[in-house]
Order: structure tokens, then sequence, then C-alpha cells
């Protein structure tokens, strides 16, 4: 069945899934676990909406593929088009917020990287952008004061905490904006903090935002 965004309640959003526009390099030490310098402004890159897949669904290896590595990440739907949007449109903006895991093709990037060609063999593929469903954004909800967590069979792996985003979630918006029109049903990536590494078969990963909701996904 074609993936479809959904409240964490189970019912569906109408906006047809769109792009997911992602930053990389986002928190300093997880820059720093992978031997990269911050970068002087927001490093921007893209998935299709078809690397979406909904997180609940336990995660496919692509095959062949043995150095697939999970990066949790805050995730942002977008519920009105946003275009050179300052900080305050950006926040009208937000229709709900979610959990997803940028997959990545670990040795792959680093080819591509060595290589100087762009990421997207590692990054855009079929599944390499598993989403939860969203919860509205409340009035009084603080987007740099929200902490989410990865356990992987029982152990936290990663625990971010927003405050800690070099570029905070508005002023991302606000810059992504700058280039692309953001509509409603795109989704954007605020990045990942430390403790990323590679899945493997029959994991089973809990995944937890800020008392919020918790989703529980396995690897197959
Ligand atoms: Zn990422």
């Amino acid at each position: 069945m074609a993936y479809q965004h959904q409240w964490q309640d189970g019912s569906t959003i109408d906006w047809p899934p769109g792009k997911v526009v992602c930053v990389g390099r986002n928190y300093a030490a997880h820059a720093a676990e992978l031997n990269n310098p911050v970068p002087e402004q927001p490093l921007l890159f893209m998935k299709p909406a078809t690397s979406l897949v909904p997180l609940a669904q336990p995660v496919r290896l692509p095959p062949g593929r043995t150095d697939v590595h999970f990066e949790t990440e805050l995730a942002i739907l977008l519920g009105r088009p946003l275009s050179h949007a300052n900080r305050q449109q950006a926040r009208e903006g937000i229709a709900g917020i979610g959990l997803a895991l940028d997959l990545t093709l670990r040795d792959l990037q680093s080819e591509l990287k060595t290589r100087g060609h762009p990421w997207e063999r590692a990054k855009a593929f079929d599944g390499a952008c598993p989403l939860s469903g969203f919860v509205p954004l409340g009035n009084d909800d603080d987007l740099d004061d929200l902490r989410f967590s990865l356990a992987i069979d029982g152990q936290q792996r990663q625990l971010g905490h927003t405050g800690d985003m070099i570029t905070p979630v508005l002023t991302l918006l606000s810059h992504i904006s700058e280039t692309f029109t953001l509509q409603p049903g795109d989704v954007v990536l605020t990045g990942t903090p430390a403790g990323v590494g590679t899945l493997h078969s029959g994991q089973q990963l809990t995944l937890e935002l800020d008392g919020r909701f918790q989703v529980q996904t396995s690897v197959e």
C-alpha cells in the first residue's frame, strides 16, 4: 500500500506526501563522531516521497547492503506553503511533529563524499525514510526544548535535545524556504544527534518523542 501521512491516533492526513528536506550535521556531537566539520550554513539534501514508509512497519534493509545506519531525527510536517518565510510564518506553517529514521548507506555515502558526488544513492533510496505518525503542535510547545530518543533491544542509543541544534527548527525552516518552497505534505528532517550506528536484522527499535508518543518497530 502506498505511504500516506497519519496522525499518531491513526487518522489519515489528506495532504499528499511530498519531498523530504533534510539537514546534515545539525548537532555538533554527531558531526564530530563522523569526523565531519560543522558547516558554515545548513547542509541540505532531499529524499523523494518514494523514500517514505511507515515507521511502525518492520524496517527493510536494502538487499546486499551491510552498512545501513540509523539516524533518529525530529520530523516536521508542513501544513501551509512556506516561501521566503520568517520564523513566525515558519511556526504557523507547522502542522505536526513526529520522528523519522534518516536511513543512510554509510559505506556508499563515504565513497560518494570522497568522489565529490551527490548523496542520493546513499540516502534517497526506496524505504530510506521510515516516518512515524504526527502529533499537532500546541501553542505552548517549545520547539527548542524537545527530547527524543532511540533504544535498540532495550538499550538507549540516541538521545536528542532540540536545544542542542546548531540551526534551530524555525530558523532552519525559514532558511530552507529561501531556496525550496515548502508545501503542505512536505517534511523537514532536522538532523541527528550523536550515537548513529549500523542496523542489524532482528533488532527491536523503540523511538520516543518527549512523552508524547512511542513507536516500536523492528528490523526485518
Ligand atoms: Zn540525518
